[in-house]
């Protein structure tokens, strides 16, 4: 089975829900649509030991200016075409169903400091509705079909009423997907959703016209 290709999540998407010009991945071409960010965004989570269920074996992408992991190769993404270089580690050599950098008795991330984007925008959710995008924050719906390093089954993450720390982690995780935009020329709504998140009005929903 091809691994999952982490750059799919990332181009169509959070770029492809999220852009305020059209652009192109490919072939696909993305509009922009209303956007409705949720106040439930704003939550954290706990992710506790002995889990790592969500730590399939996906391919790893790293901007060129973050860490390369000594597997990962360059490689050329291609947005409005125009190619532009990511750094991948494919794990086609790895055998397991989990990641390379799971340990596999902590259930923690070995490279934790150094994790790749989608790693580290979960648990943020983009939803796409025929009408609308809502950005929101949520467990894994399919949580239950994961399996623990410990072989238990479900995802041991439980959502946190919004706070400091969490509202900071959230706008630390959009910054991030705001340089994958950059990077690839994508003009998006980021930077008013990311005005929200630091001084917005957390007890109603920001909407974001086309
Ligand atoms: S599934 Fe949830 S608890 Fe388990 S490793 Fe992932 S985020 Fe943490
Ligand atoms: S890099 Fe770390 S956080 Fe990402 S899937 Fe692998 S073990 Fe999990």
């Amino acid at each position: 089975m091809p691994q999952a290709d982490s750059i799919d999540k990332i181009v169509r998407g959070y770029l492809g829900s999220l852009c305020r010009q059209s652009f192109a991945f490919y072939e696909q071409h993305f509009t922009p649509m209303p956007v409705v960010v949720s106040p439930l965004l704003l939550r954290g989570f706990t992710c506790p030991e002995s889990c790592g269920g969500c730590c399939g074996k996906f391919t790893l992408d790293w901007l060129p200016h973050e860490y390369p992991s000594a597997k990962s190769i360059i490689r050329t993404i291609n947005v409005n075409g125009a190619d532009f270089r990511v750094f991948t580690d494919s794990q086609r050599d790895n055998s397991s169903r989990q990641c390379r950098h799971l340990h596999r008795q902590s259930g923690r991330c070995k490279i934790y400091a150094h994790r790749p984007f989608t790693c580290d925008f979960e648990l943020i959710r983009v939803l796409r509705y025929p009408e609308k995008i809502v950005l929101t924050q949520k467990l894994y719906g399919r949580g239950w079909a994961m399996t623990r390093v410990t072989g238990e089954h479900g995802a041991a993450c439980e959502m946190q009423p919004a706070d400091a720390a969490s509202i900071a982690e959230v706008e630390r995780k959009l910054l991030r997907l705001n340089e994958w935009a950059e990077h690839f020329g994508v003009t998006t709504c980021l930077a008013a959703v990311i005005d929200w998140v630091r001084q917005g009005d957390h007890q109603h929903p920001l909407s974001i016209p086309v």
